[in-house]
């Protein structure tokens, strides 16, 4: 039989700086594959443009991979059975990926994959696909790890790849996942070449007013990356990105760099803890918020009668991206003004975004929820974030027409007009008043959380989360101060490597 090395291709949907492929073709044939897993992308956390997304990207690798030699194989199934089929017709010498932080399914496939391996004595060999390291029980010195991750050089590589005599298989039709029709017109295209090209324009142009837009709803759009997606799928490599803007030392790249690093920072999370994706950072917090299928829809299509939060609503909506403030928001007022459990609100966010990343994801959701214990608890109001990065309420018009003849002045309270029914009624005014109080809320929210904050037990808990999730440059300090102690709750504010 012949040897060949299997490429088991994941969310790392390139050639270049690609370890795994370059350890994998020095010895052998090279079998480069993707497996399209229907259980995967059944969840309720994918969706179809992500499924496009990925597609995109899936055809543009294949072009770069025939033109190093040898085509893409495309399976759709079970990983498993699919390295069965391949044993079929080669001797599998070893299997080659990168190390996966994904969700829990695909934390518990790998240790599958890992049994199936050991009984069939093939080695599987995995690679860092980002600065996220297995086996790390606390966080001590991991900033410094990240640093001599991101800094290695990266080499330059001239493949040629003999090709395997092998079905390469198509990839299914769209109606093969089932998804809800999900146009998302606004999106990014998929791909490496698609990232590049963002790559090249941010770093030559946008990023110079990145720190000045980052929080515009509008202006985001082009001063900040919008690589998240390129990241996520793999099209293009964080360390690539990092050296590439290292060169530049102005306020706009450190501060973009920094993000590169809460990228890691978060995905560690869930690396060291897969179960935070369903489960409570802190325990005390569990089972807190109420199920509210009303609320959740409502939210979900942005008609909560908040202008500027249904606006970010709607644009998410035809995107598929937001920025990082009105992420927060809007996560915000599902947790603390509706009092939604955050997983719920979180699976319909992850759907709705293109560059949907488990580790940042879930552990954002949380941060956003106020159940991590070791962040500042932060409760946006979306009128104040309404006035202050969107004054004119240009945004907002752009997204709810049916607001765009509102006066300025009342742009972001529209029911504060005087006789707001009638003045609705004689305009054809069509959208929602408030569906809750957000003083109201806010102050219930923040008292609820404060309660259990007193218990007895909570704050050895927190200790420990802190010990082992939280961001530090130093070596943990086993005993913290008791005037510390009444601020671990802020010890993660300061995220900067
Ligand atoms: C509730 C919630 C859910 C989120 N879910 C995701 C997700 O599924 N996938 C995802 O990539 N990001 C997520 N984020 C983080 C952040 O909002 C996005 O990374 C960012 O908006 C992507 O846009 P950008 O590429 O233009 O970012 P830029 O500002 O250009 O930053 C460059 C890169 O740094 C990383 N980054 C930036 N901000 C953050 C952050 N706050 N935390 C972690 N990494 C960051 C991303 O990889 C990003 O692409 C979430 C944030 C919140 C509040």
């Amino acid at each position: 039989m012949e040897k060949v090395n299997i490429l088991w291709f994941k969310k790392d949907l390139r050639i270049e700086d690609n370890e795994a492929l370059f350890e994998a073709s020095k010895r052998f044939k090279l079998l480069p594959i993707y497996i399209i897993e229907k259980d995967l992308w059944s969840q309720n956390s994918y969706s179809d443009r992500q499924w496009q997304f990925c597609k995109e990207s899936l055809i543009d690798l294949n072009q770069d991979l025939k033109k190093l030699g040898q085509e893409l194989v495309i399976r759709t199934g079970d990983v498993i059975e699919t390295f069965e089929e391949i044993s079929k017709s080669f001797k599998i010498m070893g299997i080659y990926s990168h190390q996966e932080t994904g969700d829990y399914y695909t934390y518990k496939r790998d240790q599958k994959i890992r049994t199936w391996t050991i009984k069939h004595d093939i080695p599987w060999k995995e690679y860092l696909q980002f600065a996220v390291f297995r086996g790390k029980t606390n966080r001590d010195c991991w900033a410094n790890n990240w640093k001599k991750h991101l800094n290695k050089k990266i080499p330059q590589i001239k493949l040629k790849l003999d090709p395997v005599n092998f079905r390469s298989g198509n990839i299914p039709d769209d109606d093969f996942f089932k998804f809800k029709e999900d146009k998302c017109l606004g999106r990014l295209k998929g791909g490496r070449k698609e990232g590049l090209l963002r790559l090249e324009i941010f770093l030559r142009r946008d990023i110079y007013l990145y720190r000045k837009n980052i929080s515009n709803p509008d202006k985001s759009k082009d001063n900040c990356s919008r690589l998240s997606p390129y990241i996520t799928w793999g099209c293009l490599s964080i360390r690539e990105i990092y050296q590439k803007t290292n060169f530049k030392n102005d306020i706009n790249s450190k501060m973009f760099k920094s993000r590169l690093a809460w990228h890691c920072h978060f995905i560690q999370k869930l690396e060291s803890e897969p179960e935070l994706e369903f489960k409570e950072f802190h325990s005390f917090f569990n089972n807190l918020r109420r199920k509210n299928d009303r609320f959740l829809k409502l939210w979900s299509e942005g008609k909560t009668g908040y202008p500027f939060l249904d606006a970010c609503m709607r644009s998410l909506n035809h995107n598929g991206w937001l920025n990082f403030r009105m992420r927060a928001m809007l996560m915000s007022f599902a947790s603390y003004n509706l009092w939604i459990p955050w997983q719920e609100s979180g699976e319909i966010l992850a759907k709705k975004f293109v560059d949907y990343e488990p580790g940042i994801h879930w552990c954002q959701c949380q941060m956003q929820s106020g159940t991590t214990s070791i962040n500042t608890n932060r409760i946006y109001n979306p009128v104040k974030q309404g006035k202050d990065h969107d004054p004119e309420g240009e945004f907002i018009r752009e997204w709810l027409p049916e607001l765009k003849n509102i006066p300025t002045h009342f742009i972001h309270e529209p029911w504060l007009i005087i006789d707001y029914e009638e003045y609705k009624n004689l305009n054809n005014i069509n959208y929602n008043n408030p569906i809750i109080d957000i003083k109201e809320t806010s102050r219930s929210a923040r008292k609820r959380l404060y309660k259990i904050t007193q218990k007895e037990g909570y704050w050895d808990i927190s200790k420990n989360i802190y010990k082992r999730h939280g961001s530090r440059k130093s070596i943990f300090r086993k005993r913290i101060k008791s005037k510390d102690q009444k601020n671990l709750n802020q010890l993660e504010l300061n995220l900067e490597l």
